[in-house]
């Protein structure tokens, strides 16, 4: 069997839902299981719509349900030769979504536990849509609720998979299934504590229901459907002309998503990479192009394999002008960082401060009442991280070199070359970035980039001399 993931452009409007139904009609003999994600934008507006409500913006908060309700109820018929079932499951949706969100306008709060419920909406909606469209072409799909399949702990907002009690319900629900030749359907990045509490795995969490379902199952590869051409030398959003990458490794593709490359949610090869499942980054909107394929080996290149930016990075800097090496205040932050979920990817120590890049504002606002009254405390917004990738960063001959003189003029808060053996990360301001990222790309990742070749030549001496 394998897995077909569907993201949010992927399911946007019935045009994108009908491409969706071709491919999986393709694919039929393979025996897919489909992963959908809410139509694009409807997570961002149902969370909009539940910080509307906390603030007792009774009216707009209704009005943000209307045109949700409006949008996925007008779908039906495009897509559809018979909607009136749809159209009332869709209406249902919507009359148990409408006094939670009441209700958190009159409470004036929302917990992550109830915006949970919120977003789970999204997906439960696009659902509906997708598998009446896939039954109307004549594919037997079965709707199946995530949440009963997929258990996490309740980490609300960002919940971690419980990998025993998924497996087990994912094998107990879906093998049945796909022995009686039915094609299951279920909504990515919802599911729900051992006790029936919805959670989400985070925002992009559908990539990692993805896997999680291929690593139940032992599906022969998980497709991930999105809005580019596989993975690319970076975010086609930030630079015209990327590089199309053909093959890269489990280690490379998590890392490159770690630090902040969107177009998988880190955690997604995980799963994949414990039972050595190919997964497969392709276009729904150009199916012929072969796309990406990540996978535990993949044939040498000698340079970096790509470039990420995580946007929203905050520098934070504990000092002290007293004591040199203040105790135990690295190890509290650090702590203090991993309880709050949220570990940096890059850090500093000397001898009078810790300096970490954190990427969420309110996390520097707990960090900071923690630790304000005992240390200077300096939070500097509106930083970005690059991080260049490779399957062995530091064999890369001159590369810390070619980078500082490429960022000639460019302020570096702090940069971590090496921290790890697959990227070189650095810190800079948002507003350099699309400078920062075309000088790299044109010296790093173009097909004709001197040190690439510079590399090559230098292995070529290397195998000779051995
Ligand atoms: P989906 O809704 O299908 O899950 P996402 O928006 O989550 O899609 O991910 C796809 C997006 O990831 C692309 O549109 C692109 O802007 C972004 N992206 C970031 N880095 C890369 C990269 N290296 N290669 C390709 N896409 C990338
Ligand atoms: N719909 C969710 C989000 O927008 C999950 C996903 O698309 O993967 O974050
Ligand atoms: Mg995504």
């Amino acid at each position: 069997m394998i897995v077909m993931k569907f993201g949010g452009t992927s399911v946007e409007d019935a045009q994108a839902i009908r491409r969706l139904v071709n491919l999986v009609r393709e694919r039929l003999w393979q025996q897919p299981v489909i992963v959908s994600s809410a139509m694009a934008k409807v997570t961002d507006t149902l969370l909009q719509a539940t910080s509307t409500a906390a603030s007792g913006n009774e009216p707009a908060t209704l009005e943000l349900l209307e045109r949700l309700e409006s949008r996925h109820i007008a779908t039906a018929p495009d897509l559809l030769r018979d909607c009136s079932q749809t159209e009332a499951d869709i209406s249902a949706l919507f009359a148990e979504l409408r006094p939670l969100l009441s209700a958190i306008c009159a409470l004036r709060v929302a917990t992550p536990r109830l915006s949970d419920r919120i977003a789970s909406f999204g997906e439960r909606l696009a659902t509906v849509l997708v598998s009446a469209a896939l039954r109307e072409s004549g594919v037997n799909a079965a709707l199946i609720d995530a949440r009963e399949c997929i258990v996490t702990d309740d980490h609300f907002t960002c919940a971690a998979p419980l990998m025993d009690a998924s497996n087990q319900r994912l094998s107990a629900r879906l093998i049945p299934l796909l022995e009686a030749k039915r094609v299951p359907v279920l909504g990515g990045f919802i599911a729900a504590t051992a006790q029936g509490q919805t959670t989400t795995l985070g925002r992009g969490g559908s990539d990692l229901t993805a896997a999680l379902v291929g690593g139940a199952l032992d599906a022969e590869r998980v497709e991930i459907w999105t809005d580019v051409d596989g993975i690319r030398s970076t975010d086609p959003r930030l630079y015209g002309h990327t590089r199309h990458i053909e093959s890269i490794s489990f280690h490379e593709a998590a890392e490159l998503a770690q630090l902040g490359a969107k177009v998988l949610h880190p955690a997604t090869l995980i799963p994949a990479m414990e039972k050595n499942i190919p997964v497969y980054v392709l276009n729904s909107r150009n199916p012929l192009h072969p796309g990406t394929c990540v996978r535990t080996e993949c044939p040498g290149h000698d340079g970096v394999k790509a470039l990420a930016v995580k946007h929203g990075i905050t520098l934070v800097q504990a000092s002290t002008a007293r004591s040199f090496r203040p105790t135990g205040l690295a190890s509290e932050m650090f702590s203090f960082l991993e309880a709050d979920g949220c570990l940096p990817d890059i850090a500093s120590i000397g001898q009078t401060s810790v300096t970490v890049t954190v990427d969420n504002k309110e996390v520097v606002a707990r960090l900071t009442k923690q630790f304000e009254k005992r240390v200077n405390i300096k939070a500097e917004n509106s930083k970005a991280l690059i991080s260049l990738v490779a399957e062995d960063i530091r064999q890369i001959v001159g590369l810390p070199v070619q980078v500082l003189l490429a960022l000639d003029g460019i302020e570096v808060w702090m940069s971590s070359p090496g921290a790890s053996q697959r990227s070189f990360s650095f810190v800079i301001s948002e507003k350099d970035v699309p400078e920062v990222v075309r000088r790299l790309h044109e010296l790093l990742l173009e097909d004709n980039c001197s040190l690439l070749a510079a590399n090559a030549e230098q292995s070529v001496a290397h195998a000779a001399v051995v």
